[in-house]
């Protein structure tokens, strides 16, 4: 492993100079993924600024919701009354993600920036377009079975990993961000990108941005919501598909619904497609599949020498339909 400079700055300002003034810098919060990929050889960071008590570790009731610090760790936000209560979503998906010890160490900040599991990303003898650009996409006619059904390009067709991303996407979550000219908010359903022909930029922060916080507002229907994460083992596993949804029916009507879906595309998926066919339809299992159809119609399903990931697809309705039956059900 090649040497490398370690900073723990006085605060957050600090941080974001020393990142921002450097390209070979990184940020450091749990280390639960970048420790990871300095051992396997795909970083090599000449600086890690730490920023784990540079953040915020609070959770904090505000106007309009709740305000998670950067620093709050995953099992901690999991298991704070008020996201259990709220927003069941989160703490489902949080507790639906890695490991107890891995949730003890992994943050809010951190997590949802994750990298890819594509396994040709960690290998680093293989091309691969995210982390080399122009070398190739060795995904593409090799192995296919966790990779995207929407969005992805001819560049890049990984997916993005992280469970509580896809719940933050249902709830209009907000990320708070500190750059070096100031500060700005981020709907978090626009935090990452496609990958288009630039796929080596996972999300839209710019190099030095630190995220700060991510806010949750405070929606009536977030109360009865669900996540779902279906899986090749019962724990420890990443996502081949997951939904997180809220519902809110009246007189066997659907008033509102929240959806977004996870292991489909490079970001968590909010699936407005097929939130507009709810809103108004009866609470039928018939209507949950049409708008699974809907949300579907440009699913592209990859070939693989694995058998490609084609069985997303039914998985994907299977996995809303139960989620949205389930919710529906505690409604009555
Ligand atoms: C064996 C294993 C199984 C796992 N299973 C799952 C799973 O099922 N579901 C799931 O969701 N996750 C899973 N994870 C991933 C784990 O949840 C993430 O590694 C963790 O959440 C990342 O958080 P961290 O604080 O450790 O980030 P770090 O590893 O410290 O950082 C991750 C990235 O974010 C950047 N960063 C960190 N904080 C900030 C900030 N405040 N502002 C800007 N950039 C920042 C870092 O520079 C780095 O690029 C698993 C991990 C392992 C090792
Ligand atoms: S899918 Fe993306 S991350 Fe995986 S090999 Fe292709 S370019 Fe790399």
């Amino acid at each position: 492993m090649k040497p490398f400079a370690y900073e723990a700055p006085a605060d957050a300002a600090a941080a974001v100079r020393s990142v921002a003034g450097r390209p070979d810098a990184s940020f450091l919060a749990g280390g639960t993924n970048l420790v990871d990929h300095l051992r396997l050889g795909l970083i090599e960071p000449g600086l890690l600024v730490d920023v784990t008590s540079l953040t915020s570790a609070e959770i904090t009731d505000r106007e309009g919701g709740l305000r998670i610090g950067a620093a709050v760790r995953n099992s901690d936000l999991a298991a704070d009354p008020r996201v259990r209560e709220r927003f069941p979503v989160l703490a489902e998906s949080l507790l639906a993600g890695a490991s107890g010890q891995l949730r003890n160490m992994a943050t809010t900040g951190g997590n949802p920036l994750q990298r890819t599991r594509c396994v040709y990303f960690q290998d680093v003898t293989t091309p691969c377009n995210k982390r080399e650009p122009g070398s190739g996409c060795s995904a593409i006619g090799g192995s296919t079975r966790n990779h995207a059904i929407l969005g992805a390009s001819e560049h890049c067709i990984a997916t993005q990993p992280s469970d509580m991303g896809v719940a933050l996407a249902a709830l209009d979550a907000e990320v708070q961000v500190l750059g070096p000219d100031g500060e700005r908010t981020i709907p978090f359903t626009e935090l990452h990108r496609l990958p288009g022909d630039t796929p080596e930029r996972d999300t839209v922060l710019d190099h030095g941005e630190l995220i700060t916080a991510i806010d949750v507002p405070d929606l009536p229907i977030a109360r009865r919501s669900h996540y779902r994460k279906v899986r090749d083992r019962a724990s420890y596993a990443f996502a081949l598909v997951s939904v997180a949804a809220a519902l809110d029916v009246v007189d066997g009507e659907v008033r509102d619904v929240r959806i977004a879906l996870g292991g489909v595309a490079h970001k968590p998926w909010r699936a407005r497609r097929a939130e507009a066919a709810l809103r108004g339809a009866p609470v039928s299992e018939q209507s949950y599949r049409e708008a699974a159809e809907a949300e579907l119609a440009d699913a592209r399903p990859q070939d693989g020498i694995d058998g490609g990931n084609g069985f997303k697809i039914p998985l994907v309705t299977g996995a809303l339909v139960a989620t949205l039956r389930d919710l529906a059900e505690e409604e009555t």
